[in-house]
């Protein structure tokens, strides 16, 4: 099964549904990652921050050699973390970072965060995480987002990224980058799910030609494992009896309800799952379409609920600024 693609506004071809590398363990990452290929994936959305790229890496290059893809037919994915902002830190990471993932070229690089950090060595700790000494203290870099802007498009010069993008922005910090911009965000990774539908975002990001993925697609689900209160006591989404029912309608499972919600608008989606057979079925999620019914009813199930908060994992007193 192959994913329908979406054009970028760089020229290239995005895969609309892809395969998400976060909180993949690193003893099973290789098999998942190889798994997910054979299974159909093309897409593989990674991080410096998951701590998993070298393993990702193994997972592709056997996928590679036992024939199943051609480098050149995977779009893959990865993301700056804020600690290596600083502009003459974004090019040696990112070439760390291809290394690990054993290619020359990322298809899309993101910045993960809107917010610089103080540079950590990796080899004092890789991947750095979000505190300076690996416990507490948050150190802010006096980097902007401008100049790391202008690092992440040398990397488009170099032919070390075919696309660059941006992650967590909100609408400020985007109209913010499009006026410095001298190559435009390819695309904008959001959090977005019926309990955080991000409509004005959207709007705005389809307005000036980005494209968005959705990132935790079933809300909480993905948030429980790191034992978040909020996320514990969030109804879960594909237990709600609105989602359930267009399940039952549609003759797919609330999960593919989830992602077809997002692609039908048109925006890219993300699922990871341990499971191939799970994997498939992510990956089925253009085969129906939702009513007009179904639309009208998730739209009332808005929340404004967020998961993907930094404060939400730890108690940091200076981190409300991703409020
Ligand atoms: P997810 O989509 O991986 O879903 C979370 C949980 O749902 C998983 O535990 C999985 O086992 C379960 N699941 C998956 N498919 C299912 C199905 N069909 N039926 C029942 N359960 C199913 O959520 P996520 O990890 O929050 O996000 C997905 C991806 O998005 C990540 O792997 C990562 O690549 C990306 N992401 C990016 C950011 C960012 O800051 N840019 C933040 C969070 C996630």
């Amino acid at each position: 099964m192959a994913s329908p693609t979406v054009k970028l506004n760089s020229g290239y071809d995005m895969p609309l549904c892809g395969f998400g590398l976060w909180k993949v363990s690193n003893d099973t990452c290789a098999d998942t990652v190889y798994n997910a290929i054979k299974a159909g994936y093309r897409l593989l959305d990674g991080a410096c921050d998951y701590g998993n790229e070298k393993e990702c890496g193994e997972g592709v290059a056997r996928a590679i050699k036992d024939g199943l893809v051609k480098r050149e037919e995977l779009f893959i994915v990865s993301k700056l973390w804020q600690t290596f902002h600083d502009v003459d830190r974004v090019e040696p990471i990112t070439r760390r970072q291809l290394a690990d993932w054993q290619v020359d070229y990322f298809d899309l690089f993101l910045i993960h965060f809107p917010v610089a950090l103080e540079y950590v060595d990796p080899s004092v700790r890789y991947p750095p995480g979000w505190h300076y000494d690996g416990d507490k203290e948050i150190r802010w870099s006096k980097t902007t987002n401008q100049e790391t802007w202008g690092a992440m498009e040398g990397l488009v010069e170099k032919g070390l990224a075919r696309s660059i993008g941006v992650s967590n922005y909100q609408a400020q910090t985007l109209y913010d980058t499009l006026k410095y911009a001298k190559i435009r965000p390819a695309t904008l990774q959001i959090e977005l799910h019926p309990y955080l539908q991000q409509v004005e975002l959207v709007k705005l990001a389809k307005h000036e030609g980005i494209v968005v993925t959705a990132y935790s697609s079933f809300g909480p689900t993905g948030f429980i494992e790191l034992d978040m209160d909020n996320a514990k006591t969030a109804a879960p989404l594909m237990e709600h009896d609105a989602i359930k029912a267009m399940a039952a309608k549609h003759n797919k499972t609330p999960a593919q309800i989830l992602l077809r919600w997002a692609t039908q608008q048109g925006l890219a989606v993300i699922p990871k799952t341990g499971r191939p057979a799970v994997m498939l079925q992510n990956l089925d999620c253009f085969s129906f379409d939702l009513d007009e019914e179904d639309n009208k009813r998730i739209a009332k199930m808005e929340l404004n609920l967020k998961f993907n908060k930094p404060t939400n994992y730890f108690s940091a007193d200076n981190l409300w600024i991703f409020g």
